[in-house]
């Protein structure tokens, strides 16, 4: 089949398996390009690996650190008319090059919050590897099904208590309008807390303690993000920002759960990036945008690879994690840098429709989602037929 992009709205709903392939190639360069992580772990589990930040994360770990690997996701495979979702074709090539390199990689496609996923993972553990020394926990999903429960559960983006009116970008055909996001109302809060909090995080590490896989010193880790004022009400103020907030409150709660092994849960705040979940959230494209333009002039614009070797090189293993007088991790460090911050704020004023290309990096916001879909990379052939039916080789 020859596979171009389709895109509905803030989704693309084809993927191209080269392209995928292509991406996690230049993602695993990046990371042997800085050399071996000292320190690092070796088993690790991912939760999430498939896109964005948890495939970063487990390229990271398996070509940074030589890390055995075992992934979570929830992915819809190819047919030989149809493409899989790309987190699938970025698995398949994840696979293979982990194979070549000789390094252990085991996945599952399934709701990580179930529980029959997470007896399946803890299984494998058990008998491949034994105990994990690491464990990143990535999810990003807009339902929750409850595993005692059967209680389906939905997360919104809303701002809490006030109408929130602001900038945003049509990333469908570059225009700059206003939007209007009405209040949570009703359980929003408590939905969204129940999907994209630390609820499932913490069901994962006690699952994982109590069937004793995890290791002396290991260190778990969990993903945030703060951001600045002009995005506060819909993110940090608004439902999702609650949803964070507990994520911190589990974060504490793990600590002591695991300190009679030594181990360390983390809370890393990273930075902005286009990834299939942000590009959902108003106003964020916008911002993302802006941040480009300023970080790419700056000379300090990281993708969600460079963040996450940047994670496990300065902050993870090598024992100076740097966390801020909340005990987090920040590596949206060079984000929040007052310099960037003054001119983004500036431009968010400033920028409109006509100026749009001058102030922001649109293009680069555009090319960087495609790029999620494995469209736009240098070296692919897409007039040519691929075969989209492609397996990842731990499930076939
Ligand atoms: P993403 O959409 O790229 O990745 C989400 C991952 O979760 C995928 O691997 C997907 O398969 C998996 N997943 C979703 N539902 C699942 C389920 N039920 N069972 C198993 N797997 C499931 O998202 P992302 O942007 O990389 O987000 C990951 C984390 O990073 C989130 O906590 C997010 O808030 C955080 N974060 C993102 C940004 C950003 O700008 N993108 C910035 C800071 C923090």
């Amino acid at each position: 089949m020859i596979v171009s992009p389709k895109i509905r709205g803030f989704i693309c709903t084809t993927a191209h398996p080269d392209g995928c392939a292509k991406h996690v190639e230049e993602q695993i360069a990046v990371v042997k390009g800085r050399g071996l992580v000292q320190g690092g772990p070796k088993k690790v589990l991912v939760i999430g690996s498939s896109t964005g930040y948890g495939l970063s994360s487990r390229i990271a770990a398996a070509f940074g650190c030589n890390a055995a690997t075992v992934g979570v996701f929830f992915e819809r495979p190819g047919e030989e008319k149809k493409t899989a979702t790309a987190g699938w074709y970025n698995t398949v090539a994840f696979e293979k090059q982990a194979k070549e390199a000789g390094l252990y990689a085991r996945s599952f496609n399934g709701d990580a919050f179930s529980d029959e996923v997470k007896h399946e993972v803890i299984a494998a553990i058990k008998e491949d590897l034994g105990q994990v020394d690491m464990v990143i926990y990535s999810l990003a999903s807009p339902r929750r099904t409850d595993p005692k429960s059967g209680e389906v559960y939905k997360s919104v983006l809303k701002p809490i208590g006030e109408t929130y009116t602001n900038k945003t970008l049509n990333t469908g055909n570059g225009a700059v309008d206003e939007v209007t996001i009405e209040p949570a109302e009703g359980d929003d809060v408590d939905q969204t807390v129940k999907v994209m909090g630390g609820e499932d995080w913490e069901m994962w590490m006690d699952a994982l303690l109590k069937a004793g896989v995890l290791a002396e010193n290991v260190q778990t880790v969990s993903y945030s993000y703060i951001g600045p004022e002009v995005t506060w009400p819909i993110y940090k103020n608004g439902t999702i920002g609650k949803a964070k907030e507990d994520l911190e409150t589990v974060q504490r709660s793990l600590d002591v759960k695991l300190a009679p092994i030594s181990g360390k849960a983390w809370v890393s705040v990273n930075k902005a990036l286009v990834t299939q979940a942000s590009s959902a959230i108003p106003v964020v494209p916008l911002y993302i945008s802006l941040l480009y333009k300023a970080m790419k002039a700056a000379g300090t614009h990281e993708d969600t690879i460079e963040q996450m070797d940047r994670l496990f090189r300065e902050r993870l293993c090598n024992g100076n994690p740097q966390p801020d007088e909340a005990g987090r991790i920040r590596i949206d460090d060079w984000e929040m840098t007052d310099e960037i911050q003054q001119i983004v704020g500036k431009r968010w004023e400033d920028v409109n429709t006509e100026n749009l290309s001058e102030l922001a990096d649109f293009d680069g916001y555009q090319a960087g989602f495609l790029k999620l879909f494995g469209f736009g990379l240098e070296g692919v052939d897409y007039e040519a037929e691929c075969d989209t039916a492609v397996g990842v080789p731990s499930l076939s």
